[in-house]
């Protein structure tokens, strides 16, 4: 008998918990029939409602349900990270509690794994639903990442993944504290089949990701998988260098041919403003970096347990 593990973060999600148990133990009779058991892992990020009681009900039906229960919120990178290292199925596969990620083309997602991939994504095509400058953002992300990272990463890709273990220990063996999961998945290879489908609306409740949270993220990704933003500033520098040894000679010729007008001086404020702005911009970009190199060297655990049933 094999072992398929469904990890699934939840933050808040209590008018959640009982519809996904519902719809995605509907998958159970396929899997029983490949003599495939499921198991479930929710990984409670830290919730302040009724998430984990909600859990515990579950747990108290039916075995192959369990939690973990992170101490505070420690977001849902680290709530993915945890479940992979819980999960010992022979198979794994993430999936959102809000049923965004549809439990039922799990059937379709495993046929694949059957054919041979080693692992099976989800992207949505449309982003109906959703509010046109989030999407809009969202799509220059993908745009600018696709320009400057060499790891692929997926426009509108989901983390609703199916993978066989060789995958996951791929994955774990990525113990980085700044974890952005679109490119680590895209970074450790292997034969990836990608599956569409429209947007999703969530069921109930609402969406964790504030505008800013999500630009955070962005800005997480871009320093963990591209360093391109170093390389901007260094370009930058060269640039300006350039730039002032033109106006040296420029400035050197004027004086020698018409003198020394001392006027002049609005011009100077403004490019010592300009000069100044990309200056402290690329010390800005630098600090980025080494705020995260910082964290990394500290080498906190991704998050910590209250709780494991
Ligand atoms: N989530 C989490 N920790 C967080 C934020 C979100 O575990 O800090 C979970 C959340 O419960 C859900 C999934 O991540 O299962 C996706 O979150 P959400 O649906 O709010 O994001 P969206 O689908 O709007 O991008
Ligand atoms: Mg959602």
């Amino acid at each position: 008998m094999k072992l398929l593990s469904a990890i699934v973060p939840c933050y808040n999600e209590e008018e959640n918990i009982a519809d996904f148990y519902r719809e995605f133990m509907k998958n159970d009779a396929f899997f029983q029939d490949r003599e495939i058991q499921l198991e479930l892992w929710f990984i409670d990020d830290g919730s302040r409602d009724r998430t984990v009681a909600e859990i515990r009900k579950l747990i108290g039906q039916d075995k192959r349900v369990h939690l973990l229960a992170f101490s505070r919120n420690f977001g849902k990178e680290a709530a993915i990270y945890a479940g992979l290292e819980k999960a010992s199925g022979d198979y794994v596969v993430f999936l959102d509690a809000d049923l965004q990620d549809p439990p039922s083309v799990l059937p379709e997602m495993f046929g694949y794994l059957e054919q041979g991939y080693d692992s099976v994504a989800t992207r949505r095509v449309t982003r109906k639903g959703e509010p046109p400058i989030r999407s809009f953002f969202a799509r220059m992300f993908y745009r600018i990442m696709r320009r400057i990272s060499r790891t692929e990463i997926m426009d509108g890709a989901r983390d609703y993944r199916l993978m066989t273990r060789q995958v996951v220990n791929a994955i774990l063996s990525m113990p980085e504290y700044n974890r952005f999961s679109k490119g680590i998945f895209g970074w450790v290879g292997f034969e990836t089949k990608w599956l569409e489908f429209e947007n999703i609306e969530r069921k109930k409740g609402e969406t964790k990701w504030s505008f800013w949270k999500l630009f955070i993220y962005s800005l997480d990704g871009i320093t963990a998988f591209s360093t391109a933003p170093l390389a901007f500033a260094a370009v930058m520098g060269v640039l300006f260098c350039v730039a002032a040894f033109f106006f040296i000679i420029f400035i050197i010729v004027r004086k020698l041919i018409f003198g020394d007008p001392t006027s002049g001086w609005p011009s100077l404020v403004c490019i010592i403003s300009l000069i100044s702005g990309v200056q402290l911009f690329c010390l800005g970009i630098v600090g980025q970096y080494l705020a995260k190199t910082y964290m990394e060297v500290k080498r906190r655990p991704i998050y910590l347990v209250k709780e494991e049933i």
